[in-house]
């Protein structure tokens, strides 16, 4: 009996990733769709894409290697903080990791050449390839045709005229197939990734200038506003009471602060150093301008993970001086 060919298929949820899938769903192979999910790009959108082309979803988490990569990806970074050549390079190179586990021959993803500036480009097409140690294992259905014989080819487990050949940022022929596959929503590719996003980019970059590029770190970027104070010192203060109660998640021996006397955002402090008067004044005054009901001048409670068993009297900060710490 002729044996019956399986595949990963790196899933993100767009388009051309649901392409990839029932491309080679029709041709008769067993295709395996995976998302590796991050603190920057959650499996919500890429779920709910395969349930709509009846596929269940396999999610591996690779923050901790991502976050690596993110501190000096080798093929730097697109418009904002995203590294997505390496990025692409990680998920493939984990999807190789678990080809025994989960008894896979070889590699689909949705690329589309030339589709995207930075990286379907050719070079960064062969450059995601390198960094992903499976390259000879690699298939993309959607332009495999254009592309060299990989290994699949080679070997005559895939025929290259069954791959397609499409190029380019024309969505003319992924329309046709989305009609003719019966796909009827789909999201942007990049779409829900954070690190696409030019606000918080900036948030992340903060982190990556002062070397406090870690996972906890990364979680709370998401939440509140943030305020870069010195070299040492940043403050979050909640936006809203949603934010306030994500940030008392995060707590545990940060000093957090809020204003005495009305209702009022929390602050929390993110320091290297103990603070010195001077800079408890200074982030005092910041959260009580965020305290709207508050007057002018008001006390602030302030303690080590919620003991606010201390108060300091501030007035609050002009609001240009807010803008200049604002990390935005
Ligand atoms: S958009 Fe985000 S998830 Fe997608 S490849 Fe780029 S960095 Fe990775």
């Amino acid at each position: 009996m002729k044996k019956k060919y399986r595949c990963f298929a790196l899933f993100s949820g767009g388009l051309d990733s649901m392409l990839a899938v029932l491309h080679m769903n029709s041709l008769g192979y067993d295709v395996l769709p995976v998302f590796f999910q991050t603190p920057f790009f959650g499996p919500g959108n890429a779920l709910k894409a395969a349930e709509h082309i009846g596929f269940n979803l396999l999610v591996i988490d690779i923050t901790t290697e991502h976050i690596e990569m993110l501190k000096n990806p080798r093929y730097g970074f697109g418009k904002n903080m995203n590294p997505c050549i390496d990025c692409h390079g990680l998920m493939l190179r984990k999807a190789g990791e678990l080809m025994r586990a989960y008894n896979v021959d070889f590699i689909i993803s949705g690329e589309v050449l030339g589709q995207r500036p930075m990286s379907q480009r050719a070079d960064a097409l062969n450059a995601v390839g390198k960094l992903s140690r499976i390259n000879d294992l690699l298939i993309r259905p959607l332009s495999q045709r254009l592309l060299s014989d990989t290994l699949p080819v080679r070997e005559g487990w895939i025929k290259r005229e069954d791959m397609l050949d499409l190029h380019g940022r024309g969505r003319k022929a992924q329309m046709e197939l989305a009609g003719r596959y019966g796909i009827t929503f789909y999201h942007n590719p990049g779409g829900g990734c954070l690190l696409t996003d030019k606000a918080y980019s900036n948030r992340l970059r903060d982190l990556q200038e002062h070397d406090m590029l870690n996972e906890k770190q990364i979680r709370l970027l998401n939440i509140g506003r943030h305020f870069r104070i010195n070299e040492n010192i940043k403050i979050v203060v909640g936006k809203n009471s949603l934010d306030n109660e994500r940030l008392n998640a995060f707590v545990e021996d940060q000093i957090v602060m809020q204003a005495e006397s009305v209702p009022g955002p929390l602050g929390i402090i993110i320091s290297r150093k103990r603070l010195k008067p001077a800079e408890l004044e200074l982030v005092a005054s910041l959260l009580l301008r965020y305290s709207n009901k508050a007057p002018d001048t008001d006390w602030i409670l302030y303690g080590e993970g919620f003991s606010l068993a201390h108060r300091i009297q501030v007035t609050k900060m002009r609001p240009e001086q807010v803008a200049e710490f604002l990390i935005q």
